[in-house]
């Protein structure tokens, strides 16, 4: 998945205790298949380490309308992507070739620099699902690339509804995936009624609602929305009218401003003009995937370039 956002970062907003910012995405398409782009908006960059949010679908694969996203690099960052239908192949410069179905979570860490591509393949049908980006840390984010997949994830009741842990902690449920800051993802699936969702008051949390309509302080949170629930809460009250599914994301806001453009997540414009450098030069660094698509070259800097 690709961002053409250059603004930076700023540092978090004040704390809300009550009420919630509603912010809506943004259209865009992503290897033929339209998304919708929760985060980074101009008014929240970031929840938590999390700097990243496409809604994937839904949409119908078939032989005119699939979903190809060529290879292409990335720096400083997780991609965390978690489907509700469909399948998806991951291919990346490690060396990995994993389908991911429903169910299954990947985690692919860049670090210094890996290159991947996220392909349809022979699938034909419903695809739904999200990808999302977490910011790496100063301790991780020059480290060596890595690639999860996890078939099964810690699944427990809230109420009448499930909640799968995609990442971090929530309630008993500890996800097995690589962390590397502060931060939880929920995957909730509720059914009509109330339900009283646990937080911990040290994070800031967002609700990315993917089906259904769901309700909290006076506020209706559609698909297309991020409802942004700030920091300083134990808990969340969710109302449903009917079936509903939803991200719950949260983190410890981030003490730095983090700088994305096109597939890198950085703090300076040379660390990103480096690491495009070394892309288009096609140095090692990135590696090599075995796919059947030409790579992405990816747009020119939108920076000038000294001496250049
Ligand atoms: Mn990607």
């Amino acid at each position: 998945m690709t961002t053409e956002d250059a603004a930076p970062t700023p540092a978090h907003d004040s704390p809300t205790r009550s009420g919630i910012e509603i912010i809506e995405a943004r259209s865009a398409e992503v290897g033929g298949f339209g998304v919708r782009r929760v985060l980074p908006r101009r008014t929240r960059r970031t929840v938590g380490a999390w700097c990243f949010v496409d809604h994937i679908g839904p949409g119908e694969v078939s032989d005119r309308h699939r979903l190809d996203v060529a290879p292409h690099p990335h720096i400083g960052l997780q991609t965390v992507t978690w489907l509700l239908e469909g399948a998806l192949v991951h291919r990346d410069s490690l060396g990995s070739e994993q389908l991911i179905r429903p169910g299954e979570l990947n985690v692919m860490t860049a670090g210094h620099g890996v290159a991947h591509s996220e392909e349809t393949d022979g699938f034909r049908g419903a695809l739904q699902g999200v990808q999302l980006w977490v910011a790496q840390p100063s301790a991780t984010r020059d480290g060596a690339p890595s690639f999860e997949h996890h078939a099964t994830l810690p699944e427990l009741e809230v109420g009448t509804g499930t909640a799968r842990v995609l990442v971090g902690d929530f309630s008993e449920g500890r996800s097995p995936a690589r962390r590397d800051t502060e931060h939880v993802g929920v995957d909730l699936e509720l059914r009509t009624g109330r339900y009283e969702v646990p937080l911990r008051p040290d994070f800031e949390h967002a609700i990315v609602v993917l089906e259904g309509r769901v309700r909290s302080d006076s506020s209706g949170v559609e698909p297309g929305q991020l409802g942004y629930l700030g920091i300083g809460r134990d808990q969340v009250v969710l109302e449903c009218d009917s079936r509903c599914r939803l991200l719950l994301l949260g983190g410890v806001p981030l003490s730095e401003s983090v700088l994305i453009w096109w597939n890198y997540v950085a703090r300076t414009r040379e660390e990103i003009r480096l690491a495009h450098r070394d892309w288009s030069t096609g140095s090692g660094r990135f590696g090599r995937i075995v796919s059947s698509l030409p790579r992405l070259d990816g747009p020119a800097l939108p920076w000038p370039v000294p001496g250049s």
